[in-house]
Parts: C-alpha cells; structure tokens; sequence
C-alpha cells in the first residue's frame, strides 16, 4: 500500500475541507473524496486555482507537495491496476505513471529513477495530469 499526504501538512488526513490555502492539501481533499461526485466542483468551493482548464504547470506544483511511504492514514492507488510503483510501470497507464514519479519524486533514489529535470514534464510531460488524478484511488 502506498500512502500519501501533502509534505506541507503531513497531519491533514482530508477528512474536512482544508482551511489554508495549500494547493497540494486541496488537491488530496479532492481525490480523497473523488468519488462522491465532482472532483471540479470540490477544487472551485475550496477556491483552489486547479480548477477549470489549468495547466500541467500548476497541477505538477500541487503534485510535487505529495509525499508517500511516510506515515499517513491516507492509501493510494491506480482504479484500474495493483501496482505497487516499485519499478516503472510496464504499460501504458497514466495514473500508474504518476504513481511512479509520486513514489520516487522525493526519494534518495529519485533523481536516477526519475532523471533529473520535473518528472510531470519529463518523465510523463505528454499525459494530461488532471485526467491521470481521475484513475487515482485515495482510500484510508
Ligand atoms: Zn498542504
Ligand atoms: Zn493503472
């Protein structure tokens, strides 16, 4: 299991909505509660600047202040896949690619497994990122 929680606020556990105006912990709140309804919805009432046609730039920003493997009541994983990001995966799914580069982003072994420059550009840059989040489960 994979957990995940924002590197900002380790403590939030997106049970409520976030009071700050952290974009990665609006982020989580939206995937943690993707499937009651409207992950757009959610991000415009919590005024997040995700919402509508926003670019790859800000969505690997809010990406970034994703930590997993640290402790976190807070699971993630691919709606369509067991995948456990402990290699790259072998086939052409977005959300486990995400996985991958959210797994090694800030991990010792980071910059050999992922190169580098910004994964969301370099490792998967041709993948619409909001669409990639849809396929991500975040269950506690
Ligand atoms: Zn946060
Ligand atoms: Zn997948």
């Amino acid at each position: 299991m994979l957990t995940i929680r924002c590197h900002f606020h380790p403590r939030y556990r997106a049970h409520r909505e976030p009071k700050n105006d952290c974009e990665t912990c609006r982020l989580l709140y939206a995937l943690a509660h993707q499937q009651d309804g409207n992950t757009e919805e959610i991000l415009r009432r919590l005024g997040s600047g995700l919402a509508g046609t926003t670019g790859d730039d800000k969505m690997s920003v809010a990406l970034e202040g994703m930590e997993t493997g640290r402790a976190s009541t807070l699971t993630v994983k691919c709606s369509h896949h067991q995948y456990q990001a402990t290699r790259k995966p072998g086939w052409n799914c977005d959300a486990c690619w995400l996985l991958f580069v959210l797994k090694f982003q800030a991990h010792k072994d980071g910059e050999r497994r992922l190169g580098p420059f910004n994964p969301y550009a370099y490792v998967i840059g041709h993948v619409n990122l909001k669409a990639a989040c849809a396929a991500l489960l975040i269950v506690r």
